[in-house]
């Protein structure tokens, strides 16, 4: 099977920026391939005048409310798929909770994906603490970021989704429905 086939691109047409009101917004839609999770649809927006930049992820077979956790250990563990859509809450516990909202974006990616996401949060929380102990906080949790990241500390990290749209996609994550009174009401 072609391994090219599954980036598909379907549409991409030119609009109205949200923001700077320009029409240098490019929306695109393709259709991709998730191993073991199946066809998702991906979207975006992204403006060349203001970089205004949005993204999601959605699965074009209908799923259920679900819940991952999954322990990494190894260094092996950052190459695990991840799919995480703009309505998830990704929990590393002890580190983080990114949380869904507006600005929350969606998208394929891996463990080391995510994990460097949260890196860039806490590199940018470190660079402007405008007190020590806020910047001793920020440094010792990059510093367990990166043990997790080296695999050498054991961190959980878990994936809540109303939408079902998001997964950790490895023999070792633990799937189990998501409570439908768990889910938050968004405004
Ligand atoms: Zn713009």
């Amino acid at each position: 099977m072609p391994e090219q086939e599954e980036n598909k691109i379907k549409e991409e047409t030119v609009n109205v920026c949200p923001l700077c009101r320009q029409k240098t917004l490019t929306l695109m839609e393709r259709e991709m391939e998730v191993p073991y999770f199946g066809n998702v649809f991906i979207f975006s927006m992204t403006c060349s005048n203001c970089k205004y930049h949005k993204s999601d992820v959605e699965s074009v077979e209908q799923k259920e409310p679900c819940k991952y956790s999954f322990e990494i250990s190894s260094q092996d563990d950052m190459k695990v798929r991840v799919v995480k859509s703009s309505e998830a809450t990704v929990k590393i516990p002890h580190i983080t909770t990114i949380t869904p909202g507006p600005a929350s974006q969606g998208f394929v990616t891996n463990i080391e994906g995510i994990l460097s996401r949260v890196k860039y949060q806490i590199e940018t929380l470190r660079d402007t603490a405008e007190d020590d102990e806020d910047r001793k906080k920020a440094k010792n949790l990059l510093k367990k970021l990166l043990d997790m990241m080296w695999g050498k500390e054991k961190q959980k990290i878990i994936i809540e989704d109303p939408s079902g749209n998001s997964a950790i996609i490895s023999d070792k994550a633990v799937k189990e429905p998501l409570k439908a009174n768990k889910v938050k009401v968004e405004k």
